[in-house]
């Protein structure tokens, strides 16, 4: 038999729930998240054109998200794959930034990267291959920037306690735990959406908890399902992949909603927003965009 939760993660004892402290709301400008309000992150996989990039903005925008996220610098299968803009794909989301007021949230795959995505990013995001990449976690931690820490696609709940253990250990409390899928014997999906390891991650931890169903599913169908299944299971917000025209997209078209296919998503979250007594925050500001659109 297992011990309690405690013991079986005193490892990381600073990111367990004590009794002093029972969540950790993270600020970024304006946002709370884990405060209470569910914040939808949401983007193209790739950051690829100024047009595709603002168009989405917008529209997620509108559609309730508050976080515009995409890829500047990508973590490919294929050493030949489209490998993302770098700088000029971090320029573009500030100018998204700038038009919509969304905050900015974007991978970074290098610790020598960390200064310059930091100062373009409001959030850091850590991919799944490099949850265990401690050199980049102590970078990132060390920027001042919130992180996004995705659970590696081999990590178990353990492991990625450790790694957000370090990154607090570095000085930085801001940390945003994400479930995207691990690798199981099934291949019907790309990964295996772990849906109890939200739930046992918000039971166990004082962080903010998020869900990424696109890169769980892997096939777009799937992704309304299960980003409803995660607000089910307590997440406190998603990262959900968006593109004006999926099937054109450099990078994860398939798991990609189009425009339609997000805003139906979105609409179909609202009876479980109001199963957890939620609601989607409208920040100042939010409809005169809509006129713009
Ligand atoms: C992404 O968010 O586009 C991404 C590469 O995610 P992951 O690291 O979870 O595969
Ligand atoms: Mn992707």
């Amino acid at each position: 038999m297992r011990g309690s939760w405690q013991e079986r993660f005193a490892e990381s004892p600073d990111v367990l729930k004590s009794p002093e402290r029972q969540r950790t709301i993270v600020q970024v400008l304006g946002l709370a998240i884990g405060g209470g309000d569910f914040i939808t992150m949401a983007g193209p996989c790739s950051v690829e054109t100024e047009f595709q990039l603002m168009a989405t903005a917008h529209h997620i925008r509108r559609g309730g998200a508050r976080i515009l996220r995409g890829g500047a610098f990508k973590p490919r299968s294929s050493p030949y794959a489209f490998q993302g803009h770098g700088l000029d794909g971090l320029r573009m989301l500030a100018r998204a930034r700038e038009e919509s007021g969304l905050a900015i949230v974007t991978e970074v795959m290098s610790e020598c990267d960390v200064p310059m995505v930091a100062e373009y990013a409001d959030i850091l995001q850590i991919g799944t291959r490099n949850m265990e990449n401690y050199s980049l976690l102590e970078a990132a931690a060390r920027s001042g920037r919130p992180v996004l820490l995705k659970r590696g696609m081999m990590a178990t709940v353990a492991d990625l306690l450790r790694s957000a253990q370090l990154i607090l250990d570095n000085g930085n409390p801001n940390v945003i735990l994400c479930e995207r899928g691990i690798r199981t014997f099934e291949t019907a999906t790309r990964n295996t959406f772990d849906v109890a390891a939200i739930a046992l991650l918000k039971h166990v931890s004082h962080l903010p908890v998020i869900a990424d169903p696109s890169h769980a599913a892997g096939c777009r169908d799937l992704v309304p399902a299960l980003a409803r299944i995660a607000v089910a299971a307590g997440a406190d917000g998603l990262l959900v992949e968006v593109h004006p025209n999926p099937d054109k997209a450099w990078s994860d078209g398939e798991q990609s909603l189009n425009f339609d296919e997000f805003d139906d998503m979105m609409a179909s979250l609202d009876p479980y927003f109001a199963l957890r007594g939620l609601a989607l925050s409208e920040p100042e500001g939010a409809r005169p965009m809509e006129a713009v659109g």
